[in-house]
């Protein structure tokens, strides 16, 4: 098939069922497993050849009616996922791509809510991949629709995060989870400078937003550990993995196979997010300072201290969560009493803050804060770069 096909011999072959997902899997930074898999929609002819995406869903985009194959495709998605789940043992994760003209309408909306319903999927399991997300007129009710599914535990990615089709006006618009960094970006940061910069500061974007940054197009080790040690949660590439048919992506999960793995890049990230943290206390001060009385409203105490918004420090929720796994490491045991220090000061400056005191008589409770946020950034520092050694030794 050289010319592109016509919407009528698309719409032919979903009648005929010829269309199939191939699985790519994603590998945790962290623990170097299998988290789950993305489908990518794949058009088997008759004669048993493999047409890939980029051949018709773009006529289907251009022609209006992408949301048929979307709509076909979804019963699809959780029969896979009803094999996946039986043969790898709660298997991971699958990541549906859905096009922006998906959310236009309620009907995938509904689909997916009654999947839930039906038990057919569990919502931690699934993930949606919005692309051509700059197409997006977000309105109201699609508003409605993507928080209806947040609510429930459904997880949203900015597909291509980067390039034309994907932009800062889509995240503020919806709540994404997620950040899929561009595969562009990722495949030059090896030749340039610029890429890498750019692939970095995404992540930190992603970081601030209280989002997940993930990586996409990886195709040589040397990517792989740089991303590694970048903050980006997870990674999918052909170093890794093509994508592979539904048996053989069992085969590779069911193998158990693992990848290099770091807990370096989760310290960079939670380094920041503690420093966000810190600043967005003392800014709230200093501009209460300049501007006027500090907004004492349970809402705004609520919203300007980290244990308000998410009742969790960062740096607490690494600490007792994921950093439990680097119990015994010189840095990781000294930072046990500064975090304790760290999680009353906040409380008392969030206590002092609902009382209306004023910024003068806050100044002590901000200068023990400040001082032991400054330890533990020394201890997370130190304790990268035990890290980093004990990785090189290897
Ligand atoms: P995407 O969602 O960004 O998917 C990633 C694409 O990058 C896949 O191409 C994958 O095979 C490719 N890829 C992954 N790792 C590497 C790598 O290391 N190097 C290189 N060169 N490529 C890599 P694929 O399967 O051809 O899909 C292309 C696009 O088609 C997808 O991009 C997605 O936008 C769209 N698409 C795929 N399946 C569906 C679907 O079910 N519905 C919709 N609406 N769009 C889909
Ligand atoms: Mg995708
Ligand atoms: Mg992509």
């Amino acid at each position: 098939m050289s010319a592109p096909p016509t919407a009528t011999e698309i719409r032919a072959a979903l009648e005929a069922d010829a269309f199939i997902f191939y699985y790519q899997p994603k590998v945790s930074f962290l623990t170097g497993r299998i988290t789950g898999g993305e489908a990518l929609i794949r058009w088997r002819t008759p004669e048993g050849r493999i047409i890939p995406p980029a051949v018709f869903i773009q006529v289907a985009e251009d022609e209006g009616f992408i949301s048929e194959i979307t709509q076909r495709m979804f019963p699809r998605l959780l029969a896979d996922y009803r094999i996946i789940s039986t043969l790898t043992d709660g298997g991971g994760h699958v990541a549906f791509n859905v096009s922006a003209a998906d959310l236009q309408h309620d009907t995938l909306v509904i689909s997916i809510e009654s999947a839930l319903d039906r038990n057919e999927i569990p919502p931690d399991k699934l993930r949606l991949e919005v692309t051509e997300a700059a197409a997006l007129s977000t309105s109201p009710s699609m508003r409605e629709w993507v928080e209806r599914l947040v609510k429930r535990g459904v997880d949203f990615a900015m597909d291509d995060f980067g390039t034309g089709y994907s932009s800062l006006d889509a995240i503020r618009q919806l709540p994404f989870a997620t950040l899929k960094v561009d595969q562009g970006m990722v495949r030059e940061m090896q030749t340039s400078e610029r890429a890498a910069m750019l692939v970095h500061a995404n992540v930190s974007l992603a970081q601030v937003l209280g989002m997940e940054a993930v990586a996409e197009g990886i195709e040589t080790e040397s990517i792989y550990r740089a991303l590694m040690h970048s903050g980006c949660r997870e990674g999918q590439g052909y170093w890794m993995s093509r994508p592979l048919p539904l048996d053989d992506y069992l085969a590779l999960v069911q193998s158990g196979r693992t990848w290099p793995a770091s807990h370096a890049g989760l310290l960079r990230s939670v380094l920041m997010s503690h420093v966000v943290e810190l600043r967005r206390v003392m800014d709230w001060v200093y501009s209460a300072r300049t501007m006027g009385p500090m907004p004492t409203t349970p809402d705004a105490v609520q919203q300007l201290t980290p244990l308000g918004e998410r009742r969790r420090i960062a740096f607490s929720a690494w600490y007792e969560g994921a950093g439990q796994a680097l119990r015994g490491q010189p840095a990781f045991e000294s930072m046990r009493v500064p975090n304790e220090i760290l999680n009353e000061t906040y409380a008392a400056i969030q206590a002092e803050a609902a009382r209306d005191t004023s910024p003068g008589e806050l100044a002590p409770l901000l200068k023990k804060l400040s001082h032991y946020a400054v330890v533990l950034i020394g201890d997370l520092l130190r304790l990268e770069s035990e890290l980093l050694l004990e990785e090189m030794k290897r």
